[in-house]
């Protein structure tokens, strides 16, 4: 018990993490962890396919998933994408995509789970991938030279980092191209994306990914974290307890900085933070012999706020 005082003294020093970091190591396997990838698993770079997970974050995360109940990254990125970059993960991490309209459970190749989630399949998939596509093709034929598509399966990307100057005109294609289409328009950093509207975002993923946790805590960065954020908070209602942190850098909007209860300053911190975590829930006696979760019977359970 004195290793896990003395890891919570380290990790908290008299900051919000500390009344969490109690709640979530008295009953690790009734703790969930939920982790954006780009801009707070990875540092953001000037293409998107540059990026890389920040050192030790895949060993981290993997740490994490064999002591906590439930360890997800939450990402606007195709899973196959993040795939790729948490190799090394294991079975036991959640990896959802697209927002939530992709979802497989751990790095290994062939473990999609569409029943699991509410995933986009079958005909109404082809129609929004129909859409998508005419969307990125208009996007390429609109004259923004500096402009650049990154399509993304079931949504598009446009991105105009290599020229902020842009950012008018680019808004003003996606929200034709969305009136056009039917998809919707979400803000990112340095690019706007165009997705199908389905009412899924992170914040409904957190939502449903959360049942039976008494502890969640969620790291993003930016403006597609919030309803993350909001979810976060509507179960902080109910008594669980709950953690927003910001991950920063010269880039992290306003909102997401002023929603957060933690600021970090990079993905590295992070990590630090996830492995930090793991050690200490590996050091909680209570880690052992605490029921799994999903076993009958759990829920949210008694009330234990921050
Ligand atoms: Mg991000």
């Amino acid at each position: 018990m004195a290793d896990f005082e003395e890891r919570v003294a380290e990790i908290t020093a008299d900051n919000p993490l500390e009344g969490w970091l109690k709640a979530a190591l008295a009953d690790p396997r009734r703790a969930g962890v939920f982790v954006d990838f780009d801009g707070t698993l990875s540092d953001i770079v000037a293409t998107p396919d540059e990026a890389t997970a920040a050192p030790g974050a895949a060993e981290a995360l993997a740490s994490l998933s064999e002591r906590v109940g439930r360890v997800a990254v939450v990402s606007g990125r195709p899973v196959s994408y993040l795939v790729e970059r948490l190799a090394g993960c294991g079975g036991a991490i959640e990896l959802i995509g697209l927002y939530g309209m992709e979802a497989q459970s751990g790095t290994d190749p062939g473990r999609d789970e569409p029943g699991r989630y509410r995933s986009v399949s079958g005909p109404e998939r082809e129609r929004w991938l129909a859409a998508v596509e005419v969307a990125a093709g208009e996007a390429e034929d609109a004259g923004i030279a500096s402009l650049s598509v990154e399509r993304k399966s079931l949504s598009v990307a446009l991105h105009y980092r290599s020229d902020p100057a842009a950012a008018p005109a680019v808004r003003d294609l996606a929200g034709i191209l969305a009136r056009r289409t039917g998809l919707s328009v979400h803000q990112g950093k340095m690019s706007v994306e165009l997705a199908p509207a389905l009412g899924i975002d992170k914040g409904t993923v957190v939502s449903e990914r959360s049942a039976g946790l008494q502890a969640v805590m969620f790291a993003g960065d930016d403006v597609g974290d919030l309803p993350a954020f909001r979810a976060v908070d509507r179960l902080a209602t109910q008594g669980i307890a709950a953690l927003k942190v910001a991950v920063g850098g010269a880039e992290m909007p306003f909102e997401v900085m002023r929603a957060a209860d933690v600021v970090l300053d990079g993905p590295a911190a992070l990590v630090e933070l996830l492995h930090a975590i793991a050690a200490s829930a590996g050091a909680t006696p209570s880690s052992e012999g605490s029921a799994p979760l999903g076993a009958p019977g759990s829920g949210p359970g008694s009330a234990r706020g921050t």
